[in-house]
C-alpha cells in the first residue's frame, strides 16, 4: 500500500465515516485537482460530482483564485479581528451587503451587517445567539424558542446540532441540546397527504393535495402563540434541504411558510451554507437575463429573511470560512455604555481571514461575471437532460433537481416507492460503484447527490450521470450489459 494511504490508515480519524469499513480498503489519496477533476496518487482521474462535498464553485485550481491568495499571501495570511480590521476582511464584507440585498426589487429588511466565522456550523451558531439574545433584550420572549424544518441539518456544533432534526446524527446527543421544535418539511415524494401515484416524475410536479404542510406550519406557530411565547426564529433552507436528503420545496412554499413566522412575529434564519452562491440556477420562469440570475435561494423567492448564513461555497471551495449577515435592528440590540455589557461575546480566533476573504472576493467577481452566469444555465439544462436517462430504471424513485444540483433517490420498486433500509446500504453500495467508474460523491441513505462544480462541461455531467445509472443496474444486479 501506498505511503500515505498508510500514513492515513493509521492516524487519520475521518468525518461521518465509519472507520472499521474505511480500514478495510486503500483509501483514495487526493494529490491534485484542476476544473472537475480530481486525481489521485497514482495519476487516477475521477470527477468531482459533489464539488467536494459542496464547497467547489468554479473548479479547482482556479487561475484567477489562486491569484488572488498568491497576492494576499504576499502581504500576510492572518491577522486577528479581535480589535484589528484588515483589507480583504472589508471589501468582502460590503461585497456581500450588495450581493445580498440586489437592486432588482425592494428587500426588507436590509442585511446591512457581516459577523465573519469559520464553516456554516458556527454561522449557525452566531444567528442562533443573535437571534435568542435579540429576543430576549426586546423582551418578547422570556425562554426564546425556535423551530426547524423535520429531517433538518445545520451543522454539528452543540447548537447547530440542537436545530437538527436527524435522529441518526442527533439523537446520542440529546442530553446535550437544547429543544427545539419541528414542522413537516414538503417532502413530495413520500409525503403522507400527497394522494398521487407514482409517477416517471419529480414528485413536486404531479403531487395531488391541499397544501397540508403548510397547514402544519400555521399550526405549529398558533399553538407556540397559546402558549404566549411566540417563536425566536423559524430556521431554514431555501428551496430545498441537502443533508434532509435533498428535498426540494414546491414553488411557492417558502413564501407561504415564511409570511406564516413573519405574521408571529418570528425572525427568519435562512441556511444558505448549500444553497447559497447560485447553486440553486435560476428563476423557473419569465426572462432569464444574466443580471436576474440570483445568487441566493431566499431571493429566487422574493424573501429577505433577518438571518443569512453562508459557509461552503463562499471562498469557492478554496478555504474555510463563513458569514452571517443581519440587520441594523438586530445589531441595534447590542450597542449601548461598555458597562452596559450588550456587547456579543463570541467569535474566532481566524475570524476574517485574509486568505478565506481574498479568495472569496476572487469567487464572487467570477461567480457575477457573464460567462459563469452563461456556464451555470447551461450546466443547468444539460443536467436536466442527462437525468431524464434514469427514468428507466426501476430503483430510480424520484429525481429532485434544483438549480445545479440534484438528488436521485432509490428505492426497490418505483411503483410501490418501498425504501431501502439503511442497513442495506443502497445508496453507499452505489456509490462505490461509480467511484470505479471515476466519479466521486457520496449518498445520503438511499439518495445520490450530484452536484458538480459550475466548470463541469457537457461531457462530464454525461459521465457523471451514465456512471450513476450503471452503478445502479450494478448494485441492484440488473446489469444488462
Ligand atoms: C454543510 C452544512 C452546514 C454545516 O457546515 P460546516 O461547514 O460543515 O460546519 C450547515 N448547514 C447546511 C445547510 C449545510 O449544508
Amino acid at each position: 500500500m501506498n505511503k500515505l494511504a498508510q500514513l492515513d490508515r493509521q492516524f487519520v480519524w475521518h468525518p461521518f465515516t465509519q472507520m472499521r469499513d474505511w480500514l478495510q480498503r486503500e483509501p483514495i489519496v487526493i494529490a491534485e485537482g484542476r476544473g472537475a477533476i480530481l486525481r489521485d496518487i497514482h495519476g487516477r482521474e475521477y470527477l468531482d460530482a459533489n464539488a467536494s462535498i459542496w464547497t467547489n464553485l468554479h473548479g479547482h485550481n482556479h487561475p484567477q483564485i489562486n491569484a488572488a491568495i498568491r497576492r494576499q499571501l504576499a502581504k500576510i495570511a492572518h491577522s486577528s479581528a479581535l480589535g484589528l480590521a484588515n483589507e480583504p476582511a472589508s471589501l468582502l464584507a460590503a461585497k456581500l451587503v450588495k450581493t445580498a440585498n440586489p437592486h432588482s426589487a425592494l428587500r426588507v429588511p436590509r442585511l446591512n451587517k457581516v459577523f465573519f466565522s469559520d464553516d456554516g456550523s458556527t454561522a449557525l451558531e452566531v444567528a442562533l445567539k443573535l437571534a435568542y439574545e435579540f429576543a430576549r433584550r426586546a423582551g418578547r420572549n422570556k425562554q426564546p424558542a425556535f423551530l426547524s424544518l423535520e429531517g433538518a441539518y445545520h451543522g454539528d456544533t452543540v447548537g447547530a446540532v440542537a436545530l437538527g432534526h436527524i435522529d441518526l446524527f442527533h439523537r446520542s446527543y440529546s442530553g446535550l441540546l437544547f429543544k427545539t421544535d419541528k414542522v413537516m418539511s414538503p417532502y413530495c415524494y413520500r409525503c403522507p397527504f400527497n394522494r398521487a401515484k407514482p409517477e416517471r416524475a419529480d414528485a413536486r410536479e404531479y403531487r395531488k393535495c391541499h397544501w397540508e404542510c403548510i397547514g402544519k406550519v400555521e399550526q405549529n406557530f398558533s399553538a407556540q402563540r397559546k402558549k404566549g411565547n411566540s417563536y425566536a426564529a423559524f430556521v431554514f433552507e431555501p428551496l430545498i434541504q441537502g443533508a434532509a436528503g435533498m428535498i426540494p420545496q414546491p414553488p411557492g412554499w417558502l413564501k407561504r411558510a415564511t409570511d406564516i413566522a413573519r405574521g408571529h412575529g418570528t425572525l427568519l434564519i435562512a441556511d444558505e451554507v448549500m444553497t447559497g452562491f447560485g447553486r440553486t440556477g435560476g428563476p423557473n420562469s419569465g426572462l432569464r437575463t444574466p443580471d436576474s440570475e440570483p445568487v441566493f435561494a431566499s431571493h429566487q423567492e422574493g424573501l429577505q429573511p433577518d438571518f443569512l448564513c453562508l459557509a461552503k461555497g463562499l471562498t469557492g471551495g478554496y478555504l474555510p470560512m463563513a458569514a452571517t449577515l443581519t440587520t441594523q435592528d438586530i445589531f441595534n440590540a447590542f450597542l449601548g455604555r461598555y458597562d452596559e455589557f450588550k456587547t456579543f461575546f463570541h467569535g474566532h480566533s481566524y475570524t476574517a481571514n485574509q486568505l478565506g476573504a481574498s479568495a472569496a472576493l476572487a469567487s464572487l467577481e467570477i461567480l457575477q461575471s457573464p460567462e459563469s452566469i452563461r456556464a451555470r444555465q447551461g450546466l443547468e439544462r444539460n443536467l436536466q437532460e442527462e437525468l431524464q436517462t434514469l427514468w428507466t430504471l426501476p430503483n430510480v424513485g424520484d429525481i429532485r433537481q434544483v438549480g445545479l444540483m440534484a438528488g436521485i433517490e432509490l428505492v426497490k420498486n418505483w411503483r410501490t416507492r418501498e425504501p431501502f433500509g439503511l442497513r442495506e446500504r443502497a445508496g453507499i453500495r452505489v456509490c462505490e460503484a461509480m467511484a470505479r467508474r471515476g466519479v466521486l460523491t457520496r449518498p445520503i441513505g438511499s439518495v445520490i447527490v450530484l452536484m458538480p462544480p459550475y466548470c463541469a462541461t457537457r461531457t462530464q455531467v454525461r459521465r457523471m450521470v451514465a456512471a450513476l445509472g450503471d452503478s445502479v443496474r450494478t448494485a441492484f444486479g440488473q446489469d444488462t450489459r
